[in-house]
């Protein structure tokens, strides 16, 4: 059963035996408090941010609510920040004299202002419970200040060895996830999409093998783990794969963000012919009739047209055409109106024919069909 209890502190019980160090992490609360665990992000409050919390405790305006995770009785650190980190840390890194404010810091204000500092009282929801109720959770309270994106949920509730292993590959701005795979995944390491791409790869994978698998259920089949290997060779393998067969200097402005998995998946064990197909990429990139570029690699490995979008006839030549052949459908002779006519390419995009009135007629929807069939 989970449990939200809510519970008042001061900025003096939180700064109580802060540490920020590398040995012991960051602590508050007298040790008792975690305040960066390890799924949270690597970023800092800008200077601005922390100035803001600053002003808002001196004037004793309200601070945002903050929610605190209880761990297990046991645990030698009972309590984690689980949203409230950069404003805990603020408050913490001000009394500890780390920066000024209005130029300055905390041990030359008059002792009036430190005090009202201290007693600022701080508005803490604590949770506890299990991980998926946990989950639920937070997805609802995920709302002020810098929400949480659901990869950082997820880091959150399937917390463990594995976790923060695959914070090392996946989640610093230097980390090797981004130093390989920058010109091949959108968005940054920080915010976890890294780690949220090899989830999605390795969930897609194992789901393509049988096992049908989603981010959150590999999380929690792996969250005791002793580490995230298996994930991070398998991320390695896909973009190994793809540099080695695709020249990155060329191409990577079309490759970003594609399934490379599944294309790994399908094609890894096929000896492909880089050169011919890098020449095959190249004049496609040229080609005017393809809309899609992102389209390209998908169709030099699967033949699928459709992937590149390729061009279709504007209206005008569509009806010039259509008046030109008198409503007459020339596969079948029979007239027809406008709506129940397509344009076709009378010469195909693969054989050289271009989306200009020249090539095109004005075929029935049936007879374009079984045109299209062939
Ligand atoms: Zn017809």
């Amino acid at each position: 059963m989970m449990t939200i209890k809510q519970i008042e502190v001061t900025v003096r019980d939180i700064v109580r035996g802060y540490v920020n160090n590398d040995e012991q992490g960051v602590r508050g609360f007298d040790g008792r408090l975690d305040i960066r665990p390890p799924y949270q992000r690597e970023f800092i409050y800008s200077e601005k941010e922390q100035q803001a919390v600053i002003t808002t405790v001196l004037n004793g305006y309200p601070l945002n609510v903050m929610y605190w995770v209880k761990r297990s009785d046991d645990a030698e650190c009972p309590y984690e920040v689980m949203d409230g980190q950069q404003r805990t840390l603020s408050l913490c890194e001000y009394v500890d004299g780390k920066f000024a404010y209005d130029f300055k810091n905390f041990f030359n204000q008059p002792e009036d202002v430190q005090e009202k500092i201290l007693n600022y009282p701080l508005t803490i929801y604590v949770c506890e419970g299990e991980a998926s109720e946990k989950l639920e959770w937070f997805k609802t309270i995920n709302i002020a200040g810098k929400p949480l994106n659901e990869q950082e949920i997820n880091n959150a509730v399937y917390a463990g060895p594995f976790v923060t292993d695959a914070k090392k590959h996946f989640s610093k701005s230097t980390c090797g996830a981004y130093r390989l795979g920058k010109d091949l995944v959108n968005g940054t390491p920080i915010r976890q999409d890294f780690l949220r791409k090899a989830l999605e790869w390795m969930a897609a994978h194992e789901t393509r093998q049988g096992h049908r698998t989603t981010i959150v259920s590999y999380m929690a089949d792996h969250q005791h783990d002793p580490n995230a290997n298996n994930l991070w060779s398998y991320f390695q393998q896909v973009l190994n794969w793809t540099i080695t067969n695709f020249d990155m200097k060329k191409f990577k402005k079309i490759m970003k963000g594609l399934d490379l998995a599944l294309f790994y998946d399908r094609f890894h064990d096929t000896a492909l012919d880089t050169v011919a197909l890098a020449k095959q990429i190249s004049t496609l990139m040229r080609d005017s009739e393809v809309q899609n570029p992102h389209g390209i690699i998908p169709y030099v490995l699967t033949g699928d047209e459709r992937s590149l979008d390729l061009r279709a006839f504007p209206e005008d030549i569509k009806l010039a055409v259509w008046e030109k052949q008198q409503h007459i459908c020339p596969h079948c002779g029979k007239e027809f109106d406008y709506e129940f006519m397509e344009g076709d390419h009378i010469t195909p995009w693969r054989d050289g024919g271009r989306t200009v009135i020249e090539n095109c007629q004005m075929l029935c929807k049936e007879c374009n069909r079984r045109k299209g069939a062939k």
